[in-house]
């Protein structure tokens, strides 16, 4: 690294959002300017030109995912598309049952909605994780009652990462005739994901993590075996197969759909690329720096995601410490007060661990230089740091005191 020269920012967030890939970029650019129709007008060229390109859009999308095209929804964003899953199965499926199972470590967008239905009358059951963060299969077979119309389990934890069973919990929601949903923003373009091999009824996915422009997103709903209803929650105009009406991004689709058909012919090189990339950080700031908590599950883990936890540094110090590396802390600003990440809390890391983390997210437009870059940045930092507590240098004594007596008996 030259030495003396501002490196411009390094971006290590990938789990929040994304660069939009030039392709991509390109890709949209027609849709604000010649081909500007919009995709419901049937009766002129401008119409027929924006319906072709969103149904090319979602042959796209839909291939990405191992899905029929006509079960590709359009929505605003995965919390839409969550919202949608959520509220349009609760709101359908009442008369069946008012139970809804999810996981403790589920995206606000699932949390938020599932606390919404609550006073509504449903009842939730919040499926604990174990200390990697993985939801359990026995425990969603357990928890299932014969009031239950759904089970939503992310496929991968935007915070640590870790990968869930998606194939066995959905044997077991087949196998009990409950639809099965599931958050699969973070593993969409990272592993493998399969409507099919996962038995997934409903799955929500967004164009922004993956490259595409932000605003624009899809929530897959099973047409066949079984073919899924769902209450819309927006009217007027009876868009998208009357479960989501209003006027179609058709750029941002264009978008969508270019960077899934990406995505697609890219995953299994670009994650082995980042995962090498993901796991020299981790071994480069593990070689200079002691005391690291890995958050999350060693192997079962979204190739780009690395959240570890530095003892006696303060997470939000750390981050100001390294302005250079844009990262995620594990503390979640509310209103009034640092709390720190429920997810982290969920997976048994202490308060103070968990103030002590931070979350790299590394993507497509990472590179070997920003790496580097980071490690010296995230090693300068946290040694400085800990030379200023008292706490890390009595940690230190403490060992070399446990030592000296050990010797001197
Ligand atoms: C980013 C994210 C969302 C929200 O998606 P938007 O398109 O930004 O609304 C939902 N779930 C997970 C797991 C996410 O990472």
């Amino acid at each position: 690294m030259s030495q003396g020269k501002t490196h411009s920012p390094v971006y290590m967030d990938n789990h929040a959002t994304t660069a939009v890939d030039p392709l991509v970029i390109d890709a949209m650019l027609p849709y604000f300017t010649t081909m500007f129709g919009n995709a419901a007008s049937r009766n002129h060229q401008f119409g027929w030109t924006a319906e072709d390109a969103v149904e090319n859009s979602r042959n796209q999308i839909a291939k990405l995912i191992g899905a029929d095209p006509k079960e590709i929804i359009f929505t605003s964003g995965a919390t839409e598309s969550n919202n949608l899953a959520l509220r349009g199965v609760a709101d359908m499926y009442a008369s069946k049952g008012n139970h809804i199972i999810v996981s403790t470590v589920e995206h606000k967008a699932i949390l938020d909605t599932a606390k919404y239905l609550e006073t509504k009358g449903f009842e939730i059951t919040y499926v604990p994780v174990d200390e990697f963060g993985m939801v359990k299969p026995e425990l969603i077979r357990a928890a299932i009652t014969d009031k239950t119309i759904l089970i939503s389990i992310m496929a991968a934890n935007n915070e640590i990462g870790t990968i869930n069973p998606m194939a066995e919990i959905g044997a077991i929601a087949k196998e009990k005739g409950i639809l099965f949903h599931t958050d699969a923003v973070q593993a969409i373009g990272r592993i493998p994901v399969d409507v099919n091999q996962w038995k997934v009824d409903l799955l929500s996915l967004t164009a922004h993590k993956i490259y595409g422009p932000k605003g624009v997103a899809a929530l897959y709903v099973r047409r066949k075996n079984p073919r899924v209803r769902l209450s819309p929650q927006i009217f007027g105009g009876g868009h998208e197969r009357g479960m989501r009406s209003g006027t179609l991004n058709v750029p941002g689709i264009v978008g969508f759909g270019k960077a899934a058909e990406i995505a697609g012919s890219n995953l299994e090189l670009e994650s082995a690329r980042i995962r090498r990339l993901r796991d020299r950080l981790h071994a480069g700031i593990a070689a200079q720096v002691d005391e690291l908590k890995l958050n999350g599950h060693s192997e079962k883990r979204l190739p780009n995601n690395l959240n570890i936890s530095f003892a006696y540094v303060e997470g939000e110090a750390l981050m100001m410490a390294i302005p250079d590396i844009a990262v995620s802390s594990g503390s979640a600003c509310t209103s009034a007060s640092l709390e720190p990440s429920y997810v982290l809390k969920a997976i048994g890391v202490s308060e103070d661990l968990a103030h002590s983390s931070i979350r790299f997210g590394l993507g497509r437009f990472t590179t070997e230089a920003d790496v580097d870059f980071t490690i010296q940045k995230v090693v300068t930092a946290v040694k400085k740091l800990r030379e200023m507590s008292p706490l890390y240098e009595m940690a230190q004594e403490g060992i070399d005191l446990k030592t000296v007596k050990w010797t001197a008996h």
